[in-house]
C-alpha cells in the first residue's frame, strides 16, 4: 500500500492507479534559456526517485517531462546573445539533459517540446472556444476563468478573494482579472505560428494540458512539479484540461518544497543561485543527489557547504561499506552457519523498513537512514567470519536499495592529463578576483592561459562556465 500526499485533497491518500500496474506521470519541465540551478535540480531528482521506486515494485511508468522552448525569456536571451531562439533552445536542452544524466536522472519516456506540439495546442484552444470556456479579443484568446466552477480547487483559493486582489490593467481586454492567455499575437521578430485567431504563439499554461493529453490521455495518475507551480500554473492546467475534456485531469498532485540558500528560496530572480553544474563539479553529482534525498520532498532543504560535506561523508561510508562487502563475498566460506537465520532476518527487517518509508509518501530521508543501518550491519558482518548466504543477501539488498535512490553510479569522466576540474575552477576564481580588482590584464592572461591549455571559458549570467576544446 502506497500513500501519497495529494495537494488536491491536502491529505495522504492510498494510491490507486487508473490501470493496474501502470502509471501515467507528468512532471513540468524547465524553460530552456539557461543552465538549471540546484533548486531546479530538486524536482528532477525527487520525481526520478519516485519513478524508480514505482518501477522497482513492478509498475510500468510512462514519464513525461516537457521543455518550454518558446517564451519571452528565451526570446530575450537570443537577442542578447545575437542568436536565433532555436540556437539558444538547442544549446540549453542539451546542457540540461547532460546535467540530468550526470545526476543519474533517467531520461523521460517522452520529452515533448512546445514548438513541436502546436497543432494539439491549437486544437485544445479551439475546443475551449467552442465550449464557451475561452474567448478571442483582437487575436488574443483568453480562458474565461469564472466560467470554470472548480477554479481554485488545487490551490484552495477562493475566486472572490482572488478578484479583489487583482484588477484589470487599462491596456488589457480581459473580461475578468483572473482570465489568462491561451494564445497571443506575435510581436515583431518573434517566432510565430498560424492559428484561427492570429499569427502568434501559445500562452504558458496550455502547453502542459495539451502535451499531457497527447502523451498520456485525458486523465493521468500523477502530475508533479515544484510548489511554486501550484498557483497559477497547475490551477490553470486543471481549468483548461477539465473544461476541455470533461473528466478529471490528474488523480494525484505532488509538489516538492523549495531548496533554500541562507533560508531563502533559490531563484534566478533573487540572483542567489548555484548551477547544478558548478555544485556537481565541486562536490560530485552523486553527493548532490544524496543531499537532495536526505530531506523529505515536502520539507524545505537548506543548501550549505556543511550539509554537502555531510552528504559526501555519508556517501563515502556507503561506498566503503559496499567495497568491503564485495571483498568479503569474494573471499568467504560457502556454507551457512548457526547465526545465518537471525542475520538474514535482520537484513529483511531493514529492507522492509526501507520499503515502508518509501511507501509512506516517498520518505527518502528515512529510506536513506535504513541504508546506513544496513551498511553498519554489513560492516559488522565483514569484520568477522560470516556465511556466504548472509553476505549475498546483504549485497543484493544494498544494490537494490541504492539503485532505487539512484545514488551509486559512475561519475562523469574527468579529463586524464591536462588540467583537472578543480584546477580549472581555481583559475576561474583567480580570474574573477582579478576582474573584481579591475586587473583586466591579469584576467585576460588567465583566460588565454586556460585557452592554451585547451579550456574555453564563457561568462554567463549564471557565472563562468568552461568546456574543454
Ligand atoms: P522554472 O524553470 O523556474 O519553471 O523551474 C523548473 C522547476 O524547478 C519547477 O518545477 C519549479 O517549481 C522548480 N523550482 C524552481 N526553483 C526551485 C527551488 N528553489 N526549490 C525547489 N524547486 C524549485
Ligand atoms: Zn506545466
Amino acid at each position: 500500500m502506497i500513500k501519497i500526499y495529494n495537494t488536491l485533497t491536502k491529505q495522504k491518500e492510498v494510491f490507486k492507479p487508473i490501470e493496474p500496474n501502470k502509471i501515467k506521470m507528468y512532471v513540468c519541465g524547465p524553460t530552456v534559456y539557461n543552465f538549471i540551478h540546484i533548486g531546479n535540480a530538486r524536482p528532477y531528482i525527487v520525481f526520478d526517485t519516485v519513478r524508480r521506486f514505482f518501477e522497482a515494485i513492478g509498475y510500468d511508468v510512462t514519464y513525461v517531462q516537457n521543455f518550454t522552448d518558446v517564451d519571452d525569456k528565451i526570446i530575450n536571451r537570443a537577442k542578447e546573445e545575437n542568436k536565433t531562439t532555436t540556437e539558444v533552445v538547442e544549446y540549453y536542452i542539451q546542457e540540461t539533459l547532460t546535467d540530468a544524466k550526470n545526476l543519474n536522472v533517467k531520461p523521460a519516456s517522452f520529452h515533448p517540446r512546445v514548438t513541436e506540439e502546436i497543432e494539439p495546442i491549437i486544437d485544445m484552444i479551439k475546443t475551449l472556444v467552442d465550449k464557451g470556456f475561452a474567448y478571442e479579443v483582437e487575436g488574443t484568446v483568453y480562458f474565461n476563468t469564472p466560467k470554470f466552477n472548480d477554479y481554485g480547487k488545487l490551490s484552495k483559493k477562493v475566486l472572490e478573494e482572488l478578484e479583489i486582489g487583482s484588477r484589470i490593467e487599462v491596456a488589457e481586454q480581459k473580461q475578468s482579472p483572473l482570465d489568462f492567455v491561451l494564445w497571443k499575437p506575435k510581436k515583431d521578430g518573434e517566432p510565430y505560428w498560424e492559428s484561427p485567431w492570429s499569427n502568434g504563439r501559445p500562452g504558458w499554461h496550455i502547453e502542459c494540458s495539451a502535451m499531457s493529453k497527447v502523451y498520456l490521455g485525458e486523465t493521468i495518475d500523477i502530475h508533479a512539479g515544484g510548489e511554486d507551480l501550484v498557483f497559477p500554473h497547475h490551477e490553470n492546467e486543471i481549468a483548461q484540461s477539465e473544461a476541455c475534456n470533461g473528466v478529471p485531469f490528474a488523480n494525484y498532485w505532488i509538489h516538492n518544497s523549495f531548496l533554500n540558500i541562507d533560508n531563502k528560496k533559490m531563484s534566478k530572480s533573487l540572483g542567489n543561485f548555484k548551477t547544478a553544474r558548478e555544485v556537481g563539479e565541486a562536490f560530485g553529482y552523486d553527493v548532490l543527489r544524496v543531499f537532495m534525498l536526505s530531506a523529505h520532498y515536502r520539507s524545505p532543504i537548506n543548501f550549505t557547504p556543511e550539509a554537502m560535506e555531510a552528504a559526501k561523508n555519508g556517501l563515502e561510508r556507503i561506498k566503503n561499506g559496499l567495497d568491503s562487502l564485495k571483498f568479503a563475498l569474494d573471499n568467504c566460506k560457502e556454507s551457512s552457519d548457526s547465526q545465518s537465520a537471525t542475520q538474514l532476518q535482520e537484513i529483511e527487517k531493514l529492507n522492509n523498513s526501507f520499503f515502508e518509508a518509501m511507501s509512506d509518501d516517498f520518505n527518502t530521508a528515512d529510506a536513506l537512514s535504513y541504508i546506513f543501518e544496513l551498511i553498519k550491519f554489513s560492516n559488522i558482518c565483514t569484520k568477522k567470519e560470516t556465511s556466504k548466504d548472509v553476505l549475498e543477501k546483504l549485497y543484493s539488498t544494498l544494490t537494490n536499495l541504492t539503485e532505487i535512490l539512484g545514488i551509486i553510479y559512475e561519475q562523469p569522466k574527468k579529463e586524464i592529463g591536462g588540467l583537472s576540474d578543480e584546477e580549472i575552477l581555481d583559475y576561474i576564481s583567480q580570474r574573477t578576483a582579478a576582474k573584481k580588482a579591475k586587473d583586466f590584464a591579469k584576467a585576460d592572461e588567465i583566460r588565454n592561459f586556460l585557452l592554451n591549455s585547451g579550456v574555453e571559458i564563457k561568462d554567463t549570467r549564471e557565472g563562468v562556465h568552461f568546456k574543454r576544446v
